[in-house]
C-alpha cells in the first residue's frame, strides 16, 4: 500500500481546498495518505502507524506505565487522589495521529468526524452509562466564531447520538469565559495557572449537574490542566457525583 509519508499539512485555505477536492474526488481515499480504501477510513499502513494506548496504564489518570504496578496507579495518583475519577485516551499524539487531528481542528475537515468517532467508540461505550451527562470541553466564543465549530463538541455530539446507553449531550452548561492563551510550550504549572478560573457553569442550569456522573470529551490531552480545572468546577460548584474524561490523543 503506502510507502511515502503522509502529505504535509499545508497552511490555510489552499490545504482546505485541496482536501475538499480530495474528499469529493476520492470519497474512499485514506484520510491520511489518500490511498484508495474499500470504505471511508484509513489504509492498513496508516492504521498500523497509529500508536494505540494499551495496558499497562494508570487506572485513574490513564498515563501509560512502563510495567504493571500494584493497584495499577502511577506515582502521582498514588500520592494524591486525582479529582477525575478516570481519564482514558485512544492514541498517542505523534506525527501520524497529528495528521488526523490538525486538519480536523484547524482545517475544517469535519468529514473526519465519523472516523474519529469510530476510534473513540470502544472507550466511550466502556465509560458511558445510562443517565450520564456528556460534555465537550468548551471553546471561548471568540475562538468558536473564528473556527465556526468546537471540534470536541462535534465528537461528543456524534458519540452521544449513536450511544447504546441513554446519555445526555450537554454542551451549554460548562462555558469558557476567559480566552486562555495557547498552551504550547508552557510548563504544567503555567498551564494550570493559564486555565485557572477560565471556566464557569451556567448559573440557572446547576440543578442538571447535581449528583450526576459526567463524562468530558476533548480532542487532545497535554498535561491534563484543562480537564482538572473543568472537573474541579463541576464537582465543587456543580455538585456532580463524578467526572471522568475521554480524549482522542494524549501527548507524551
Ligand atoms: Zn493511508
Ligand atoms: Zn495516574
Amino acid at each position: 500500500m503506502r510507502k511515502s509519508p503522509p502529505p504535509r499539512i499545508l497552511p490555510g485555505s489552499i490545504n482546505q481546498l485541496f482536501r475538499y477536492g480530495l474528499d469529493i474526488l476520492l470519497p474512499n481515499g485514506c484520510a491520511l495518505c489518500a490511498e484508495h480504501v474499500a470504505a471511508r477510513g484509513l489504509c492498513s499502513d496508516c492504521w498500523l502507524g497509529l500508536t494505540h494506548i494499551s495496558a499497562p496504564f494508570c487506572a485513574r489518570c490513564g498515563r501509560p506505565l512502563a510495567h504493571a504496578l500494584p493497584e495499577s496507579l502511577c506515582g502521582k495518583c498514588h500520592i494524591k487522589d486525582p479529582i477525575l475519577t478516570q481519564v482514558r485516551s485512544v492514541l498517542i499524539y505523534d506525527d501520524v495521529s497529528k495528521g488526523l487531528i490538525l486538519p480536523f481542528k484547524h482545517g475544517d475537515r469535519l468529514s473526519l468526524t465519523p472516523l474519529l468517532v469510530q476510534l473513540l467508540r470502544p472507550l466511550f461505550d466502556a465509560m458511558a452509562s445510562d443517565g450520564m451527562i456528556i460534555m465537550p470541553v468548551p471553546l471561548h466564543k471568540a475562538r468558536y466564531f473564528s473556527r465556526r465549530y468546537n471540534q470536541s463538541a462535534e465528537l461528543a455530539r456524534n458519540l452521544s447520538a449513536s450511544s447504546r446507553h441513554i446519555v445526555h449531550f450537554t454542551p451549554n452548561i460548562l462555558l469558557r469565559h476567559r480566552n486562555t492563551r495557547s498552551m504550547g510550550g508552557l510548563t504544567s504549572k503555567k498551564r494550570l495557572q493559564n486555565v485557572s478560573g477560565a471556566f464557569l457553569l451556567k448559573h440557572d442550569s446547576l440543578d442538571a449537574l447535581n449528583g450526576k456522573n459526567i463524562l468530558l470529551i476533548d480532542d487532545v490531552l497535554t498535561t491534563g490542566a484543562t480537564m482538572e480545572s473543568c472537573a474541579r468546577l463541576l464537582m465543587t460548584r456543580g455538585k456532580a457525583a463524578s467526572v471522568s474524561a475521554l480524549v482522542l490523543l494524549r501527548v507524551m
